[in-house]
């Protein structure tokens, strides 16, 4: 008999690289294959792709990580691309979770799609009480009728009863991901990828490490393979399926824009006078601070789960984005 299949959309990605990583690096998933798509394969903005690609592939488990993706000023200058491609590629792969009636999905939202007015620490059900911040409003907007969607589909699967559906579409939320394979451009990447890349070059080329805005935003990061071993195990092992939950390290482990430019900086032994921070670029959200309340308490089914120590992640990050400058996305 053959073994259940996971499809993996955005298989290519920052987050789909470093599950690959995880499944090619332990037994645990030996169990399944595993099928990773990417553009090359299939544009999910087609209704008639997604659907060949599960007709093709007919997945047990699919892990949906394909999106627009992109850091604060991306989203601030593609916010309609941002809205459009994101609303046209959920919809698509829910739609097709259902269709073929896969057993569990994994759908992926992110903390920046929480409203900004919000009290802390940002809670799972506060997704929709409020705007979200006016900088990715089209990104944000479009992953949270993610949230309605996959939510719509497994009351429905409640209501109409046994047979109707045969699994439950999950929604995880994680914070700030970064780590190897990331997306390393100078304008559209996210903080820690496109600090690496500049100060990398000012290292080379002997000039100053520029940070833009103020350097005073908080941030909760999760590197993308402690991300990657969360969702598996979300997957496959969460008792609660359908339950939303944010992916996320501690409250307290929230570090400064300027905290994480140091942190490059020493990596890659630039001299504190050559960090300038340009004002004049925006700082976006203040802070995004998410608890990981309901993460931990079901954590205690997986009691080896530890978060990588974010300088180490950082440094990591950096090794591999110099041994790869060629191939690097940037
Ligand atoms: P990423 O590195 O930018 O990868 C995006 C993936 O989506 C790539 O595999 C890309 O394929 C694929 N893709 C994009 N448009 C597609 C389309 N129209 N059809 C088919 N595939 C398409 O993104 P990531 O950082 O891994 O993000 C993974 C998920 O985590 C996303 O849902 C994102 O919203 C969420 N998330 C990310 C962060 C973060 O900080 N990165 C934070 C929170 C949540 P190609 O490589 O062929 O372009
Ligand atoms: P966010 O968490 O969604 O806001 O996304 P980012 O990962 O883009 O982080 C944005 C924060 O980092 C803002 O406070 C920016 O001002 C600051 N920042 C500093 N330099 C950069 C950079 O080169 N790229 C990005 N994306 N943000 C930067």
């Amino acid at each position: 008999m053959s073994k259940p299949l996971v499809l993996v959309t955005g298989g290519s990605g920052l987050v789909g690289q470093a599950i690959k990583h995880i499944i090619e690096t332990t037994t645990d998933y030996s169990q399944y294959q595993f099928a990773f798509a990417s553009t090359k394969t299939v544009d999910f903005r087609s209704m008639h792709e997604t659907r060949m690609l599960f007709e093709r592939v007919r997945p047990t488990y699919v892990i949906h990580l394909a999106a627009r993706v992109g850091g604060l000023f991306k989203n601030l200058n593609e916010k309609l691309r941002m809205y459009e491609d994101n609303m046209d590629i959920n919809h698509n792969v829910v739609r097709c979770c259902y269709e073929y009636c896969v057993e569990h999905s994994i759908h992926c939202l992110s903390t920046c799609v929480f409203p900004d007015k919000i009290e802390y620490p940002i809670q799972e059900e506060d997704l929709h009480n409020g705007p979200p911040h006016e900088s990715n409003e089209g990104y944000a907007y479009a992953k949270r009728m993610l949230e309605l969607h996959t939510r719509l589909y497994n009351t429905n699967a409640r209501t109409i009863g046994a047979g109707a559906m045969t699994g439950a579409m999950t929604c995880v939320i994680p914070t700030n991901v970064y780590g190897p394979y990331d997306n390393f451009n100078l304008e559209d990447s996210h903080v820690i990828p496109g600090l690496i890349h500049r100060a990398y070059l000012a290292k080379r080329d002997g000039t100053d490490f520029v940070v833009k805005g103020s350097g005073t935003p908080l941030r909760q990061f999760i590197h993308s393979e402690d991300l990657a071993r969360l969702i598996l195990w979300n997957l496959f092992d969460y008792p609660r399926r359908g339950e939303t939950m944010i992916l996320a390290p501690n409250p307290e482990d929230e570090v400064s824009i300027k905290t994480v430019a140091e942190m490059i900086a020493t990596a890659l032994d630039i001299p504190e006078c050559r960090v300038k921070f340009q004002t004049e670029f925006s700082d976006g959200q203040y802070k995004k601070t998410a608890s990981n309340n309901r993460l931990r308490t079901m954590l205690l089914n997986y009691p080896d789960f530890k978060f990588k120590n974010i300088e180490n992640g950082i440094s990591s990050t950096i090794e591999w984005f110099i041994n790869n400058y060629d191939k690097a996305r940037k």
